[in-house]
């Protein structure tokens, strides 16, 4: 049973928006870059999943705390008797393993993800035992890539590439799972425990003056070219959508790059800059929001405020 899903990262989110709208810095992309690919793998891995019986309880995404040291674990698995963390990879390209070193394929040296998912298992274990809970953990890496290889001279069965997939997973849904309350209660506590970050402060400097405006395209994330009647199209990709969901979206968008920024009829025109029409943007802004005030200053919140 899927217990808790994931979501994509809001720095994704805000990256992806920024970097449509502004020039980023080479560092900036590269870090976009990095986490849009972690993403994809984790996706990616999530649907593959789909495939463990309904019996065992999947938790997504959980960032944790122990002794000040913040660790990730990308899926947690709960059976009965043993609790798996698995550590997702997206790697792409032939990598090599030389005894505790690991490559790039243009040999450089890496980070050895078995010492990361090691110091992460250390920290999770006694954060476990704090919470009175003694299963013993089964840590895998799990390279959802087809196409990463590693050159490897020694066995690690904790590693699972992605030909032995649908092995490892017949292999899990093969063991006997009950699951009982206490199995439930420590799944609720460590959903309780993950940590929300606040994505701002890691990303580029930005303001509103210097963001080109416009609707970006939900499916390539450039600007919408063309706008007849309620409809906008994508001169890039083809793709056509609803300028009231548009329109939605993009207030959104805004109200996620510029928390403080009230939204009134003015700034949504200025930002959504190819629908022209104040009246338009009034009325979608009035159906989907509540209007607070009632002169020029009046400005627009979400029901639920
Ligand atoms: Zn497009």
């Amino acid at each position: 049973m899927l217990f808790k899903s994931r979501v994509e990262l809001l720095e994704i989110t805000l990256l992806r928006s920024l970097n449509a709208r502004m020039s980023l810095s080479e560092k900036d992309v590269r870090n976009y870059t990095r986490l849009r690919k972690g993403f994809e793998g984790e996706q990616k891995s999530d649907q593959w999943l789909e495939g463990l019986s309904e019996e065992w309880l999947v938790i997504h995404d959980l960032l944790l705390e122990y002794n000040n040291s913040k660790f990730q674990i990308d899926t947690l698995l709960l059976s009965q008797d043993k609790v798996y963390p698995l550590d997702i990879k997206n790697f792409e390209g032939d990598y090599s393993a030389e005894g505790e070193n690991w490559y790039t394929s243009a040999k450089k040296d890496m980070k050895n993800p078995v010492h990361q998912q090691n110091r992460c298992v250390i920290l999770f274990r006694s954060l476990l035992r704090d919470l009175n809970c003694h299963y013993p953990l089964e840590p895998y890496l799990i390279f959802i890539n087809p196409e990463f290889h590693l050159y490897i001279t020694t066995i690690n069965p904790s590693l699972v590439f992605h030909s032995q997939l649908n092995r490892f997973l017949k292999k899990l849904n093969a063991r006997s799972v009950k699951l009982n309350k206490r199995h439930y209660k420590l799944a609720e506590q460590l959903v309780a425990l993950h940590i929300v970050e606040s994505p701002y402060p890691h990303l580029p400097a930005y303001d509103y003056d210097q963001l080109e405006k416009g609707i970006l395209c939900p499916k390539c994330f450039s600007l919408f070219s063309e706008i007849h009647g309620s409809k906008l199209t994508c001169g890039h990709c083809g793709c056509t959508e609803e300028v009231e969901s548009a329109v939605l979206r993009s207030v959104t968008e805004l109200s996620l790059l510029f928390p403080d920024q009230k939204i009134t009829t003015k700034i949504v025109l200025d930002w959504c800059r190819i629908v022209k029409s104040e009246k338009t943007i009034r009325r979608i802004l009035g159906k989907h929001y509540m209007r607070l005030g009632c002169s020029v200053s009046s400005h627009y919140v979400p029901w639920n405020e």
